[in-house]
């Protein structure tokens, strides 16, 4: 038999990482999530198709509790959250009656009914222009897929029977699904749908599964089980049935990635610090509390940026102030004492909720956003949340961060928000962090160009360069049709990080840079020759950059980024910087031009 030949697919890369091993292929989209026969039933069954629906409901929910248990004790309650969302699906008052309905009236069987019921519902949402809404219609096909399989008595498939390591690729895998992943035996995965925002990517993150989404459907025609794949999460590239040739590449590719994060691991204590003495601190971007242990084991040194936006996007519910406050007490008590900036929600532009703001814009990432919708909109949110804030504060080393700022009415105005709460809490003898220190985001070029008048009224900078890259060179950064501009080496760019930094020195306060322009190597050598005093992102890349300022010297980076902020296009000031980390560290100079 000939063998079989190689092919390469591409895809969008939700995980970094690499794995070679036998396919496990997944072809259906989640098994019984497909339409039955339309065949009328008889009057006199309409009662018994009613009862067999409502038992198929209560094993759901069944099902969807035990679930909710399991990934309760693997991870936190965020994750865990996820499946309250699946259980008001199935408590769903109007969607099951609307089954009922059409059981009774049109002489349906429940199935056909359901499966017609809820594709009306994903289709509305899936036209939904906000996207986290838009993928909370795999939520929906999550749940229906499990009441069809219960109606149908059909067994659904599951992964946590795999007995031996193989690399999945299926259709999707949904959030229930990925979180139940046995990281053992799953060495990587690719899907089809999906985009690196959504929970399964999130999740693949967390867990450090090398993962692709958005994978070509052609693949699914050329591959069948135990096939050997190899999934590329670095570049996004899966080669199914591989030459002799590419595995042996691959093969020691793999092994030399595993090499080199198991080295960056080794030189995880070491000092974040130059040749020539100067100390960057590294520190973390993370959206949840399960990331700390990557984020430790990378030797983060304190938490940059903790998003709050996944506390509220991933619940069905405004997080209360108690739920708020635990979240936040967990993180600081598990950091230790070291820093962790949290950044007060940061709603509107590209992620939208329905729960907070109803009101649609034409331009969202221009409107209401951030401290502008907390501040006009929904006062009652920013002062839940400054007050579980306030109330962590007396547990760690807790300071909190305004996102897009733009003018210092803004800041006056949130200073005195947050001093009428202090006082509130001190009127209730709650213990807080009188001296907690409050810093602001530079994301907007109107903050960055009056760097030096907020400097005086604030503790600490926080460099937002990819809403800063987004509104200085008026591109949506969520629009692929203008993505080629997007640079964050562009010299206007490097001149407004420049101005920053020089403005935050000369009032002696702190400025951090947290984009992610922040955890890729390749602008180490400029940001570190203008003067930032830390850089955080995600944890994954903290190993990378730490090797760079370490083989770095101040007076080469600012040699670089002095002459990149007068080039005269972006790739020439980009090339600048790659100069000298080609020359201080070339395998991380090849992996940071392959997208680290
Ligand atoms: C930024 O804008 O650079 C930033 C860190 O914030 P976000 O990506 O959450 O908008
Ligand atoms: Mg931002």
């Amino acid at each position: 038999m000939d063998p079989k030949k190689e092919i390469i697919f591409h895809g969008i890369s939700a995980s970094p990482g690499i794995a070679v091993g036998p396919v496990l292929v997944i072809r259906e989209y989640n098994t019984a999530y497909t339409e039955s026969s339309e065949s009328p039933i008889s009057p006199s069954l309409v009662e018994s198709e009613i009862a067999n629906f409502n038992l198929a409901l209560d094993k759901t929910r069944d099902e969807i509790e035990i679930l909710q248990k399991k990934v309760q004790d693997k991870f936190d309650v965020r994750e865990a959250s996820i499946f309250d969302a699946h259980l008001l699906i199935v408590d769903d008052q109007m969607l099951m009656s609307e089954v009922q309905d059409m059981v009774r009236r049109r002489l349906k069987t429940a199935d056909y009914a359901f499966f017609k019921v809820v594709e009306r519902y994903v289709a509305a949402i899936s036209v939904m222009p906000d996207k986290y809404i838009k993928e909370r219609a795999d939520d929906i096909k999550d749940v229906a897929s499990r009441v069809l399989a219960n109606l149908r008595n059909a067994k659904r498939h599951t992964l946590d029977s795999m007995t031996s390591k193989k690399i999945i690729i299926a259709r999707n895998l949904t959030p229930s699904d990925t979180a139940l992943l046995d990281r053992e035996k799953v060495l990587a995965f690719a899907v089809e749908t999906g985009s690196n925002t959504s929970h399964t990517a999130i999740l693949a993150r967390s867990m450090q599964i090398p993962a692709i989404v958005g994978v070509s459907k052609d693949i699914f025609e050329n591959l069948d089980d135990d096939d050997e794949v190899i999934i590329d999460g670095f570049v996004g590239t899966i080669i199914v049935n591989p030459d002799i040739k590419t595995l042996e590449l691959y093969k020691l590719k793999s092994k030399e990635e595993d090499k080199f994060y198991i080295d960056l691991v080794r030189e995880s204590r070491l000092r974040p610090e130059t040749v020539d003495g100067f100390t960057v601190q590294l520190a973390s971007n993370l959206e949840s509390l399960d990331e700390i242990i990557t984020a430790k084991k990378f030797g983060t040194s304190g938490v940059g940026l903790f998003r709050t936006e996944y506390l509220f996007i991933n619940s069905d519910h405004l997080p209360t102030e108690e739920e708020q406050f635990q979240t936040y007490r967990k993180l600081v008590q598990a950091m230790d004492g070291e820093p962790v900036v949290v950044r007060t929600l940061d709603i509107g532009g590209d992620k939208l909720e329905q729960k907070i703001s109803s009101t649609s814009e034409s331009n969202p990432f221009l409107g209401l956003r951030a401290v502008r919708l907390c501040l006009r909109e929904r006062p009652d949110i920013l002062r839940t949340q400054l007050r579980a804030l306030l109330r962590a504060s007396a547990f760690g080393n807790l300071k909190v961060m305004f996102p897009m700022i733009s003018c210092s009415e803004e800041v006056t105005e949130l200073k005195q928000f947050m001093d009428n709460i202090k006082d509130e809490l001190t009127l209730e003898q709650c213990d807080f962090n009188k001296a907690m220190e409050v810093g602001i985001m530079i994301e907007t070029p109107a903050a960055a160009m009056i760097a030096d008048t907020l400097a005086g009224m604030v503790d600490f900078f926080s460099i937002g360069t990819n809403d800063l890259v987004q509104y200085t060179m008026a591109i949506d950064r969520s629009n692929e049709r203008v993505a080629y501009l997007y640079h964050p080496s562009h010299p206007a760019i490097l001149e407004l990080i420049h101005r920053v930094s020089q403005a935050a020195r000369r009032h002696n306060i702190w400025v951090s840079v947290c984009g992610q322009m922040a955890g890729e190597p390749q602008y180490t050598p400029l940001l570190v020759g203008m003067g930032v005093h830390e850089l955080s992102m995600s944890p994954i890349s903290l190993g990378a950059v730490r090797r760079i300022v370490r083989k770095l010297s101040m007076y080469e980076a600012e040699k670089a980024a002095m002459e990149a902020m007068k080039c005269a296009t972006s790739a020439e000031a980009l090339e600048l910087s790659l100069a000298v980390l080609k020359n201080i560290s070339p395998e991380i100079a090849n992996l940071a031009l392959k997208g680290l």
